[in-house]
Order: C-alpha cells, then structure tokens, then sequence
C-alpha cells in the first residue's frame, strides 16, 4: 500500500486541458468517471480530445462500477520522490468496462498483489482540492 511521509507533500498529478474534466468530475462526484466518445462509446483513459477508434471530438463523461482487477503492477523499493514510504506499489487496475488505469492499493502490502485480484475503487482525497483515485481489495 502507498504511505506517505510526514511533512512531505506527495506529488500532484499533472492537470492539462485533456484531462481537468477527469479531475474535476472526481473532485465533485467521488466517483471514478471514464471518457466515453458520444459517438461511437468507446470508452478511454487517460482522457484525449479526440476518439481513438472514430475520431469523433463528441465526449463525454460516464461513472465506472469503480470494479476490476489487476492487470499488473510493480513494487518500488526505492522512492521516486522523499514522500513515498519504501516498499509500495504501483498497479494497472483494468476496470470491469476495459478500461485500464494506473494508480496504487491503500490496503494490502506488496507481497500480497497478483495478477488477476479483484479490487474496487476508492477515492482519497489527498489534496484538498485534488483526489485520488486508489483501489482496495474488492469484498465479494
Ligand atoms: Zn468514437
């Protein structure tokens, strides 16, 4: 699970014109929202201005079951920044829609992931105008 150290501010996401409609829909829903063309309904992540398959500009916003699994994921032993605790992961979770997000677990240790576990979103809210979209082990 992803800890952070006292007194150091995590590092924010990068917020660019794609991809403030996906922060901002979290921020004000707590739910995981996904981009979904208008036209063809593809779903995508992360968000783009135009659809992959159809090239449509028509998107829209569309919340998740916020359900998946692991698709894979990697254990850091060192920190890539002074507010991460050692060891942590970082997991591809691949949601019940298809859709595959990269993010961390807030309940379960490294050694204790696999490919192919169930988990479920959760969002927290690590800044106070930013949250984060973390997952934890789907209760079945
Ligand atoms: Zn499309």
């Amino acid at each position: 699970m992803v800890q952070y150290n006292e007194g150091i501010t995590p590092p924010r996401p990068m917020v660019d014109a794609d991809s403030l409609p996906f922060w901002k829909v979290l921020q004000e829903t707590k739910q995981l929202h996904f981009q979904r063309c208008g036209d063809c309904k593809e779903l995508m992540h992360p968000p783009r201005p135009v659809c992959h398959k159809c090239h449509s500009f028509n998107m829209e916003w569309v919340p998740t079951t916020g359900k998946g699994k692991i698709y894979s994921y990697v254990v850091y032993h060192r920190p890539v920044h002074p507010a991460f605790k050692v060891p942590y992961e970082v997991v591809l979770v691949e949601l019940d829609e298809g859709v595959r997000i990269v993010s961390n677990m807030i309940d379960c240790e490294p050694d204790e992931i696999y490919i192919g576990m169930p988990v479920e979103v959760v969002i927290d809210q690590v800044f106070e105008d930013l949250p984060l979209p973390k997952f934890k082990r789907q209760n079945t």
